[in-house]
Parts: C-alpha cells; structure tokens; sequence
C-alpha cells in the first residue's frame, strides 16, 4: 500500500499541530475519492505549464471546487528569478482569476517596486490555495494538503532563485512548521531546494501599519539575499 505524504508526516508525528487540529475540528468533505485525488497529485509531478494549469481549472479534490467562482492559478513570468507566494485568493481575485488584485495586491504592487521589482517582469505571483475560501476563513489543512501539488510544481517549473513567503499562513504551509512568523522572519528556508524568506503578508500590513517597517527589512533581506544568488 502507497502512503500518502500526509500519512508519512503523521506516521512520523511531523505533521504541523495546526494541520492535526484542523483535521480534528473538520473532517474532510473531499469530492473526488481519495484514490482518484492521489492519482492526480502523483500525475501533476510530470505535468507542463498547459496540463497544469489545465488541472488546477479541473480541480475538484476538495469542496472549495464547488464555491469558487473561478480558479486562480498565478500570474507572471513563467521563469521569474522571484516567487511569491500568499494564502489563498480572495473576493476580488475569486472574481478576476489574478492573484493579489484588491487591496492587499496594491500595497503588494508597491512592496515590489520598492526593490525596483513589477509583477510579470521576473517576478511570478501564486498562493498556496488556488481556490477562495468562503467569506475569507481560515484555510482548512486538508485543502492544503490537496493543493500542494499544484504549488509544488509551480515552483520546479519555474525554478525560482528565491522564495518569498508572505503571511503566517503561506509560510507555515511552505515551510511545514507551525512557528510564528516572528521567529521565522530573517532567516534563509527551504522549499524543496530552493531558498525562502518569509515576511508579512501585505493584507496584514494594511491593518498593522508599524509592522511596514519590518517588512521593509525583509524586502531588503530579499534584495540582498537575491543579488548573492545571482552572483554565485
Ligand atoms: N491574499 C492572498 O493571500 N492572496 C491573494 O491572491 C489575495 C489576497
């Protein structure tokens, strides 16, 4: 019997405490039989850009397919040196099919040019959900663990020098871990390979305006982690 990478962690007790308390406070409502979701995920390994995308559209592995308005894949350059990743789509992003269009994705827009980046030019932005939760709750651990995939991929294909990881919850998924954001923040992380920083996410910005400074270093952190990459 193929266990699933889920049971691996839990067999392992890896398994985040967020993830086995979302578990235990939701059971899962999947619409596809978990061996059909399995298939896809082990399929979605060997996909390209089209297959891909195709599948995230298709997607019905959990009961977010049956809500959304539309999938929201990610957007920009498809071999960026920079990705970044949020939470999940929201209301006006659910309606537009772009990740980071309301609010949030101006001051996110701004973020980036305060290190001479803009979004689609080097820079691709995704979430780890590809699909709105409903009135913006919290994302539940099995619809992670059913996205991952997608995201996973995303990243080998566009072979990014640098992660950045934006909000508790992107960086809690990406870097499997439960620790807060203040003792991640500063430090250089994995992702299968690749580095990754993690800072606020700029919705949280938006309320705690003091905090604008933090992320300020982090962006430079980035910057700075970023022009060593480049140089190696
Ligand atoms: N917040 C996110 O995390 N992602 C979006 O796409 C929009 C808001």
């Amino acid at each position: 019997m193929t266990l699933s990478r889920e049971d691996r962690l839990r067999e392992l007790e890896l398994l985040p405490a967020w993830r086995l308390r979302e578990q235990a406070a939701s059971p899962p409502a999947p619409v596809e039989s978990a061996p059909a979701a399995e298939k896809i995920a082990s399929q979605v390994t060997q996909m390209d850009w089209t297959e891909l995308k195709q599948a995230v559209i298709a997607c019905q592995a959990c009961s977010l397919g049956q809500t959304r308005t539309q999938t929201v894949f990610g957007v920009g350059d498809e071999h960026a040196d920079w990705l970044f990743i949020g939470e999940a789509p929201g209301a006006e992003e659910d309606r537009r099919g772009e990740p980071f269009v309301g609010a949030a994705g101006q001051l996110l827009d701004n973020m980036l040019a305060a290190i001479q980046l803009k979004r689609g030019e080097n820079v691709y932005i995704a979430n780890v959900l590809k699909c709105r939760p409903p009135q913006n709750r919290d994302p539940h651990g099995e619809e992670v663990v059913k996205c991952d995939p997608f995201l996973k991929r995303q990243a080998e294909l566009i072979q990014p020098r640098l992660i950045v990881a934006m909000g508790r919850f992107a960086a809690q998924s990406v870097l499997n871990t439960d620790a807060a954001i203040g003792a991640l923040r500063g430090k250089l992380h994995d992702y299968n390979g690749v580095p990754v920083i993690v800072t606020y996410h700029p919705a949280y910005l938006l309320r705690n305006l003091p905090d604008k400074a933090k992320a300020w270093e982090d962006l430079c952190f980035a910057r700075a982690t970023m022009r060593e990459l480049q140089n190696q």
